[in-house]
């Protein structure tokens, strides 16, 4: 039976505090779904499929072959839990970073119980090297011109700076 994880997400761009939710993720279930959220009204600063290239890019750098080939990336703009379902999933993946995830994260995690009791949320916890790391400092950081090498994959850096920066 092929164990099925779900990891939901903005991924807007890829980060190395997904990456280590991934590489986790990857050790427990046999194919990882990374489901990128669509919303209308809001404009990312990656398309969609800039970030699905993004996060493939990454994954062959930092993971073995045998990883990176078990790991889709797929857009969604309904419920999370009826993506999951929809795609077979076994397990939806989230990363806690603090206290702050962990109240949110146990109230979606109850609410999707309900919807779907045969779908397990697992929290997976931030390494402690990237638990300080989210996606939306990470372009604040990179539109002021600040370094941000430390915090994305080495595939993400260039494109970021360039998209955040068009003119400099
Ligand atoms: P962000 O919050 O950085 O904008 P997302 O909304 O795309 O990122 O988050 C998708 C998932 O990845 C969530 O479960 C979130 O908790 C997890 N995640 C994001 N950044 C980290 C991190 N630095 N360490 C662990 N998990 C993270």
């Amino acid at each position: 039976m092929t164990r099925i994880a779900l990891y939901p997400g903005s991924f807007d761009p890829v980060t190395n505090g997904h990456m280590d939710i991934l590489r986790q993720s990857l050790a427990l279930a046999d194919k990882v779904v990374v489901a990128i959220g669509i919303h209308p009204g809001k404009s990312p600063l990656f398309s969609f499929e800039e970030r699905v290239k993004l996060i493939h890019a990454s994954a062959k750098d930092e993971f073995t072959a045998e990883e990176a080939s078990r790991i889709d990336v797929i857009a969604f703009s309904n419920l999370v839990i009826n993506t999951a379902k929809e795609q077979g999933a076994a397990y939806l993946v989230r990363g806690l970073r603090d206290g702050t995830d962990l109240d949110y994260e146990m109230q979606m995690a109850g609410m999707n119980g309900t919807l779907e009791p045969q779908i397990r949320t697992i929290f997976l916890p931030a390494s402690p090297s990237v638990r300080h790391i989210t996606a939306t400092l990470v372009r604040q950081i990179a539109k002021m011109g600040g370094e941000i090498s430390a915090f994305v994959p080495e595939p993400v850096a260039e494109p970021l700076r360039l998209r955040a920066r068009p003119d400099a």
